[in-house]
């Protein structure tokens, strides 16, 4: 395998989990499985962006009672996809020497089981926790935006990629969701799909459309690659 870098600086990529890594988004599916009175109207003024990710993530779980934890961990696990490819990713990355950081709004819960068979180092998985010692699941957010960040992400990918400074890292984001969209705009090579295409097209934001992890390893091994 051959790695024709464009620069000296060192590749590292910021790899989205739901709905990238796995075919779906698993905190949708899981609330929708589970329906637990109110989630509709937090999950449409979360989208409306009149409640934060965080606000909005953390008052749906609020409903689902923490008597549920093994079915919502059996549930999340046993649904979830792997996206096609991502072994293969992580061995090309392996062999190119380019560093690989799961950055993911997800829950660990069922982020580190899913990411399990594939051994990234667990210092390289950000994620959300959990805690299911009260009445109620209560999310926990060990990775809070900086100060350089207001959008109150609950798990926020710009403040991680922001200790990888563009002047020594070649930034590549791989993500599908409007979530990914400031770290997009961060990073030096956008691969996305989905609601993170669309916006990226609505605000010419350079990026690479992708299906499969084949198609990724496709464009960084030819250095087929729109650069931003
Ligand atoms: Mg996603
Ligand atoms: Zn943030």
């Amino acid at each position: 395998m051959s790695n024709k870098q464009r620069t000296d600086k060192k590749r590292i990529v910021f790899c989205d989990f739901d709905g990238t890594i796995t075919v779906n988004d698993n905190i949708i599916a899981l609330i929708k499985h589970f329906n637990p009175p109110g989630w509709e109207d937090i999950a449409s003024r979360t989208i409306a962006t009149e409640l934060s990710i965080k606000e909005g993530v953390g008052r749906m779980f609020r409903l689902l009672p923490s008597s549920m934890k093994e079915e919502m961990i059996q549930y999340s696990i046993s649904n979830a996809r792997i996206r096609e490819g991502f072994q293969t990713f992580l061995n090309y990355c392996k062999g190119n020497d380019i560093q690989v950081l799961v950055t993911s709004g997800g829950i660990d819960f069922f982020v580190f089981p899913l990411l399990e068979p594939f051994g990234i180092p667990k210092e390289h998985i950000f994620c959300n926790g959990s805690d299911f010692s009260s009445p109620q699941t209560e999310i926990l957010w060990p990775h809070p935006c900086d100060d350089h960040c207001a959008n109150d992400c609950g798990m926020c990918k710009t403040t991680i990629m922001r200790r990888y400074p563009a002047s020594k890292y070649e930034r590549i984001i791989i993500g599908d969701s409007v979530t990914d969209f400031e770290g997009a705009k961060q990073a030096d090579i956008v691969f996305s799909r989905s609601h993170l295409t669309e916006k990226c097209r609505e605000l010419g934001i350079p990026h690479n459309e992708y299906e499969t992890f084949h198609d990724i390893i496709h464009a960084m091994e030819a250095e087929r690659i729109n650069v931003t």
